[in-house]
């Protein structure tokens, strides 16, 4: 496996969740990497934004500041970035994936949908893409201000991005439905062990 820079990593697999916030991908997720930990490993993303609620840095997320953000962006450090919201920036770092790939795991993303597919079109066979399907706008809606972690003018920008992403659904290998949350874990399990094989 050559990635852009190229280093080249011990192959392992890539499984990525993609969806608009508060799809539940964030939940599937977890429960796949409970019940499957000798298996998967999280691929903990970079991000400028500020830390929310029980968020844990170097877990959840590397909290990291903008110019040094943009200091490994300029170092051809990040396999994939994006602007997420205007000002905030995400991304995965190629030492991540070569992190977990050299303990033998495989690779869980839990990535917005452009980074997703941008992921999916370099890793091609050895990357499973899958879209989380919420039931309706308006239950994406009611979840994200649930939350009550996000300003009105935050909200607004995700109530915005998420329109958007729900029409690349038909660009990933797997639309998985989340209407009922325990259907969809056991759905997303069997996805997993059949691409892992
Ligand atoms: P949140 O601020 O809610 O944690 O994340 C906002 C969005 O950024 C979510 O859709 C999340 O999946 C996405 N995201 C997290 N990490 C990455 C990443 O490394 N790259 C990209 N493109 N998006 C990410």
């Amino acid at each position: 496996m050559v990635l852009p820079n190229n280093i080249t990593l011990k192959q392992g697999k890539l499984i990525i969740f993609s969806a608009p916030s508060g799809a539940g991908k964030t939940t599937i997720v977890k429960h796949l990497l409970g019940k499957y930990p000798d298996k998967i490993a999280f691929s903990i993303s970079a991000t400028t934004r500020t830390q929310r609620g029980q968020e844990v840095n170097n877990h959840d997320y590397y909290f990291i500041s903008t110019p040094s953000f943009l200091h490994k962006v300029a170092k051809h450090e990040f396999v994939e970035f994006e602007e997420v919201y205007a000002g905030t920036f995400y991304g995965t770092l190629k030492s991540e994936i070569e992190r977990i790939w050299a303990t033998g795991k495989h690779v869980i993303f839990d990535i917005d949908v452009e980074g997703g597919l941008r992921l999916k079109k370099k890793f091609e066979q050895n990357a499973l893409a899958i879209f989380v399907q919420p039931p309706s706008i308006e239950v994406l809606q009611q979840r994200l201000v649930g939350r009550g972690t996000d300003s009105k003018e935050k909200l607004a920008e995700r109530f915005a991005k998420a329109e958007k992403e729900l029409s690349y659904a038909p660009q990933f290998d797997t639309v998985l439905n989340n209407f009922d949350l325990e259907i969809a874990c056991k759905q997303a399990e069997d996805l997993l062990l059949e691409f892992l094989g």
